[in-house]
């Protein structure tokens, strides 16, 4: 039986096995789709806003050429990280529910059941995107992901949402020939765009190289056009892609199913848990990363979430000796 049997392989699910491993607790890490699934899903050529030595994990140096690393180097490093150290991994396989108690879990994936000890969630919150609530949602030409501007070159681009993602993607796509529309909920660009993004999109906005509409919220999406209703009413913007880009949040019903409790008192419903061990309200069952700040998914990200593998494995280590 493992000791500990770790969901998702971020680069936090890799930080806690590589923790646990060191302590001599046996692990392995069950992800439901690639190594580092979230970051290979990022935009081709993501710039990071953290620099390499505070996305490491386990010690490893993270050398890159830039000052920020791209998303390729992420994924090298992390895969480097993970071979040196011969974690053990089972990809393409998704935990679908928890059975048990502390010390005598079953684990149950869409392959068959794993016997642990204990539990690490580390399943963050890149798979399921904010829902815009529209009719139109689910049609073929509209995405919650973003990946490259090139399909885009001399066509109509509809971006909804003013955070960082977005800022990234209208300005990407405005310098490839796309003709962009952001449609902004609020009056402005969000203070929360990071401050290098933020001027650059305010003055392709002024310069008219972007089209904004602030006050602005989407009411509908058709094959050709997305209906909006602006401050002096509806109006009717053609277009030939849609970038709803409104964020993501974790899945909840999973959560559930492991046993993890939101706390009632945070308007994030993020998990119960004692912040010096990481345990939740389920004995013997962990969150580590980004899912710990439920809703709110800029609460932890991978600069801070990675310290939780420590906690979580000298814990364990105590119970275990
Ligand atoms: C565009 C973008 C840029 C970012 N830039 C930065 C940055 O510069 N610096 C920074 O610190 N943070 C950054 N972040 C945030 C950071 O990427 C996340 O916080 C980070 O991925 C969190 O790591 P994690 O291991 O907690 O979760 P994730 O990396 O999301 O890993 C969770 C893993 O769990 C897997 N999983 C989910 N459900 C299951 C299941 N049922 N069974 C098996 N596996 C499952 C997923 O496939 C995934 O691989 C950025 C985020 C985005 C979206």
């Amino acid at each position: 039986m493992l000791d500990v049997l770790i969901i998702g392989a971020g680069p936090v699910g890799l930080a806690c096995a590589l923790e646990c491993q060191r302590k001599g607790l046996s692990s392995t890490i069950v992800e439901k789709g690639a190594l580092v699934n979230s970051i290979v899903g990022y935009p081709t050529n993501m710039e990071f806003f953290s620099t390499p030595d505070l996305l490491e994990i386990g010690g490893y140096p993270f050398p890159t050429a830039h000052y920020k690393p791209l998303r390729e180097d992420a994924l090298d490093y992390y895969q480097r990280v993970a071979r040196s150290e011969k974690l053990a991994i089972r990809l393409h396989e998704t935990v679908l529910s928890l059975n048990g108690e502390q010390g005598n879990f079953t684990v149950t994936t869409d392959k068959g059941e794993i016997p642990t000890r204990n539990v690490i969630v580390a399943t963050g919150f890149y798979d399921l995107p904010n829902p815009l609530g529209v009719p139109g949602e689910d049609l073929p030409h509209v995405s919650h992901y973003y990946k490259e501007p090139y399909q885009h070159v001399l066509q109509n681009v509809v971006v909804i949402g003013a955070k960082n993602s977005s800022a990234k993607a209208a300005l990407q796509m405005t310098r490839a020939g796309a003709r962009v529309t952001l449609i902004v909920r609020g009056p402005e660009i969000s203070n929360s765009v990071k401050y290098w993004i933020r001027p650059d999109l305010v003055n392709r906005i002024a310069e008219g190289r972007i089209t904004a509409h602030f006050n602005t919220t989407v009411t509908a999406i058709t094959p050709e056009a997305v209906e909006v209703l602006m401050p002096d009413g509806p109006r009717t913007i053609p277009t030939d892609f849609v970038y709803a880009l409104t964020g993501y949040h974790p899945d909840e019903a999973l959560l559930g199913r492991l046993g993890v409790e939101p706390d009632p008192d945070d308007e994030a419903r993020a998990p119960l848990f004692d912040p010096t061990t990481h345990q939740t309200t389920r004995p013997g069952v962990f969150v580590a990363g980004t899912v710990c700040g439920g809703r709110a998914t800029s609460r932890w990200f991978i600069e801070n979430g990675r310290h939780h593998a420590q906690l979580i494995a000298a814990h364990l280590n105590g119970l275990m000796r």
